[in-house]
């Protein structure tokens, strides 16, 4: 079996969120960056089906080489191959037209993306993938089990579940569910001094593309007030306060 999983690099959850030029860019500044969670579900689900049957995984992100130390991670994780595509990675579009140009002449049975990006959260990439390679799309997948010729997904839907089975290939778009999170592989000594040795493609990329949806600018969640601790006797300054500063009352 032949898997591609793609990786998008996100800040870490904990990092704070800044703009700069305007509110245009986002502040690169002292942030770390990590596999996209939904991703690492994807990958750890490719590493369940290579213990299970032989395959081959590779890994691939579209950007600079900023995102090296997360293709590594991944390749320490237990991907085989790791393959980044040189290309200012600014929209879903161009990140989609680079994965379907590389995937061309691959035959990758699976192509894992996770459902969305954790930072621009455009859920477009995969569906983008699928389209332009004409293959089938399995959306916010939580099941996965290959059954000979074809494989049997679980979907989430409202209030439960959908069961559906697609042929090979197919894009898949996984989510927390695909694998538990207490399964997630974690790069040991061994996996990080295996993945020196294993190969990271850099592919140079001359794909340009006309903006179709231009960002005009971000904004931060309105900040919530501080919170205010009242004596649980004092009724009636909380009556004054909800009345007179929150004015709900
Ligand atoms: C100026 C600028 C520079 C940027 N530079 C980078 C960068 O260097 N690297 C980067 O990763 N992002 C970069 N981004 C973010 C990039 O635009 C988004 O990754 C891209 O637009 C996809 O976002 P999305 O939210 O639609 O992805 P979604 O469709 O929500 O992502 C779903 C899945 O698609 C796959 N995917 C998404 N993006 C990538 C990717 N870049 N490579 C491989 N698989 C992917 C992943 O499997 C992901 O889980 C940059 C954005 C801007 C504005």
């Amino acid at each position: 079996m032949n898997i591609l999983v793609c990786i998008s690099s996100v800040p870490d959850t904990t990092s704070p969120i800044n703009f700069t030029d305007n509110n245009q860019s986002f502040d690169k500044n002292g942030i770390t960056f990590i596999i996209n969670p939904y991703d690492e579900f994807c990958l750890t689900k490719a590493i369940f089906i290579k213990e299970k049957q032989s395959a081959t995984i590779t890994v691939l992100n579209v950007g600079d080489n900023t995102n090296d130390s997360v293709l590594r991670k991944a390749l320490a994780i237990g991907a085989d191959n790791a393959v980044r595509i040189n290309q200012k990675a600014e929209n879903s579009e161009i990140v989609a037209k680079c994965i379907v140009e590389y995937c061309q002449d691959k035959n990758f049975d699976i192509i894992f993306c996770g459902r969305e990006s954790i930072d621009y959260n455009g859920g477009k990439v995969p569906g983008f993938i699928a389209e332009k390679l004409n293959l089938p799309f399995i959306n916010g997948c939580v099941g996965l089990d290959i059954k000979s010729a074809v494989m049997e997904l679980k979907r989430e839907i409202d209030n439960g579940h959908e069961v559906c089975e697609s042929s090979f290939p197919a894009v898949i778009a996984g989510q927390k569910g695909l694998v538990e999170e207490k399964d997630l592989r974690i790069p040991s000594m061994r996996g990080i001094m295996s993945a020196r040795t294993k190969s990271l493609e850099v592919i140079e990329s001359a794909i340009t593309l006309e903006k179709s949806i231009k960002i005009i600018h971000y904004e931060k969640p309105i900040q919530r007030s501080e919170c205010k601790m009242i004596n649980e006797d004092n009724v009636e300054e909380l009556v004054d306060l909800l009345n007179n500063e929150a004015k709900v009352i």
